[in-house]
């Protein structure tokens, strides 16, 4: 849903603060874009309603996309169902509505329970609303709750990031995204980052931040599943385990992305182009065919961000290479740096080569 509030400084996706007029036309348009879809055989184990701010729209626009996704495919019994949250557009009979739609996963943008932080990321809710919004998700039955947090923010202290994290923990809440600031080229933050309005977070600040927070998450129960992501057991979410593990998912609406018939493909990032209408065919016509090299590209790229990392019977049978074998060399010398381990027919990246994980990859990317 490519409609929000407000603009936050530090954000360069694709979101409109002055087209909620369009948001039922919109609606109609991605139905129209699931249904060109062939669905035979397939069945729907996650859905994942991001944006911009899916709450920012009438709940029944969401109802109306999650019935016609119902229709169109046989949508898993258990299926794990998420709404991305704004804390300043829930409202009680909004978060009621979403459990009788079949929602049970709300994922709420809190990024800090620091005032000053939350003006500095331009963000339209402050502290306070932050924490109803969670009281209130739980107060309406909502158990699988995720928070997104953000660190490295300029002004930002360790301790408003490890309250943070306590404040999570006390209400909870059961999964925690936690995103380091990136100065995204074109946004208002980087803009006053090179002006010298603000100070950037050099990254022995921002390392430094990341692991007293790697600390305190374990300290608190929550397993780290994913560079960025840690959840209570059972908790961690299927949706974006699924993207990191190259499983297929079709992206319906303004610049969504695809990967589906081993193709990857998107929509345009123009929200009238993309209210014109979606021709599915010619979009996928137009995608990129992903080859064994760029597969192999892709597995390093995704599934090493996972603490569990990549198997490497299932990357044999989607690249057709041996990686052990390809990459002997380097991968002897990243073991012996401490960077990687090799345990259960897995290769995964350690605490210290998550930490370097560009380098991590680059090095065994160069082989594809
Ligand atoms: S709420 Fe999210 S999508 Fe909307 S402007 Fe802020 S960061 Fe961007």
């Amino acid at each position: 849903m490519p409609y929000c509030v407000k603009k936050c400084a530090y954000c360069d996706f694709v979101s409109y603060t002055d087209r909620f007029s369009t948001a039922n036309e919109y609606c109609d348009t991605v139905i129209d874009e699931l249904m060109q879809y062939d669905a035979h055989g397939y069945s729907v184990e996650t859905v994942f309603f991001g944006g911009g701010t899916p709450s920012a729209v009438a709940p029944e626009i969401i109802m109306r996309i999650l019935s016609a996704i119902g229709q169109k495919y046989s949508l898993a019994n258990n299926a794990e169902i998420t709404l991305e949250c704004n804390p300043c557009t829930l409202t009680e009979d909004k978060l009621c509505k979403y459990r009788s739609y079949g929602i049970n996963r709300l994922s709420i943008g809190v990024q800090s329970f620091d005032d000053n932080v939350l003006k500095i990321l331009g963000r339209v809710h402050d502290a306070n609303t932050a924490r109803k919004s969670i009281e209130s998700a739980k107060k309406s039955g909502f158990d699988n709750i995720n928070v997104d947090l953000m660190f490295a923010v300029p002004h930002q202290t360790e301790k408003s990031l490890s309250d943070a994290i306590d404040e999570c923990a006390s209400f909870g809440v059961r999964h925690i995204s936690l995103y380091s600031l990136i100065l995204e080229d074109g946004t208002r933050l980087k803009r006053d980052v090179d002006c010298g309005a603000l100070c950037a977070v050099d990254d022995d600040t921002d390392r430094g931040m990341y692991h007293t927070a790697l600390k305190m998450l374990k300290e608190k129960g929550y397993l780290q599943y994913e560079v960025s992501n840690f959840a209570k057991p059972g908790y961690e979410s299927r949706h974006n385990t699924a993207y990191w593990e190259r499983k297929e998912y079709i992206g319906l609406g303004c610049a969504a992305h695809s990967f589906f018939g081993n193709k990857r493909y998107s929509n345009t990032e123009k929200l009238d182009e993309y209210l014109n209408g979606i021709d599915v065919r010619a979009n996928m016509l137009g995608g990129t065919l992903v080859d064994k090299n760029s597969a192999a590209e892709e597995i390093l790229m995704l599934a090493l961000r996972m603490n569990k990392g990549i198997d490497l019977t299932r990357f044999s049978e989607d690249t057709g290479f041996e990686l052990l074998e390809k990459c002997a060399g380097t991968i002897a010398k990243l073991k012996s740096e401490g960077l990687i381990e090799l345990s259960c027919n897995r290769l995964y990246a350690t605490d210290k080569g998550r930490d370097v994980l560009n380098y991590v990859i680059l090095e065994l990317a160069q082989y594809f």
